[in-house]
């Protein structure tokens, strides 16, 4: 279906570009040149990130350098949409890539990794470049207008005390209740997933979000890994 369309491009200035020439960054000139193989009147679109799509037309080319220039010819502004915010345990390599991109195609408004007393991948201050680059990426696939936010780490009980509420917050673990329960009593006001480190979340760190609120909710009989975890449980509460 996507084929249709033009392709999408990041571009994070959408609001000054009105009925003007834009220059893409160098990454995302590459890509329009060497992968797209977009040339001079080619359809093209452009996102910030910030609910605003472009569409424009390639205007010229040249060295990815450069910039490949492009013409703004209309903009719309899309609505922001409802918050659905991951906190999780970050998973080893590549099976992260696999999570964000994943959750940013489900509607993934903010990503919070979780630091728990399990815990074994501990973020780098590379990891929000990367990450970022990954949502992005999933964004143009999905076409979503929005890009999610990254956060800084923050523990459970740090978490659920942001976010207090009765049915705020639904930790995954194999002990909660069935997560379709959860959604028919919570679903108008679930919007934080938690999930857990390889090892599951400390019996304290349950007790401390239940305690405030916070639903434990299971995925049923197997044990996911991480990502899994993450990517039904938001499939789930997007509906
Ligand atoms: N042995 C660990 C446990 O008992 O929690 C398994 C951890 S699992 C690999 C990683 C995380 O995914 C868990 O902490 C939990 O948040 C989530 N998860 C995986 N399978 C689940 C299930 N069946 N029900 C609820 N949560 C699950």
């Amino acid at each position: 279906m996507s084929d249709a369309l033009p392709p999408l491009f990041f571009f994070p200035s959408l609001s000054l570009a009105e009925g003007g020439i834009v220059v893409l960054g160098e990454e995302e000139s590459r890509h329009a040149l060497s992968s797209r193989r977009l040339s001079e009147g080619d359809p093209i679109a452009l996102f910030d990130g910030l609910g605003t799509i472009a569409q424009g037309q390639v205007d010229s080319v040249g060295k990815p350098r450069h910039g490949v220039k492009v013409r703004v010819i209309s903009k719309r502004l899309h609505k922001q949409p409802s918050q659905i915010i991951l906190a999780s345990a970050v998973p080893k390599g590549d099976r992260m890539s696999v999570m964000l991109d994943m959750a940013t195609q489900l509607g993934m408004t903010q990503f919070i990794p979780l630091n728990c007393e399990r815990s074994v991948v501990k973020p780098s201050e590379k990891s929000h470049p990367r990450w970022s680059r990954i949502c992005s990426e999933a964004c143009k696939q999905s076409r979503r207008a929005w890009l999610p936010k990254l956060l800084d780490t923050m523990s459970p009980s740090a978490l659920v005390d942001h976010f207090a509420g009765k049915g705020n917050v639904l930790i995954a673990h194999p002990s909660g209740i069935p997560i379709q329960e959860a959604i028919i009593e919570y679903a108008s006001i679930a919007r934080v997933v938690m999930i857990g480190p390889e090892g599951g979340f400390a019996d304290d760190e349950v007790t401390t979000v239940t305690q405030q609120g916070g639903i434990a909710v299971s995925l049923g009989q197997s044990i996911l890994r991480i990502e899994t975890a993450a990517v039904t449980t938001l499939a789930l509460l997007a509906g």
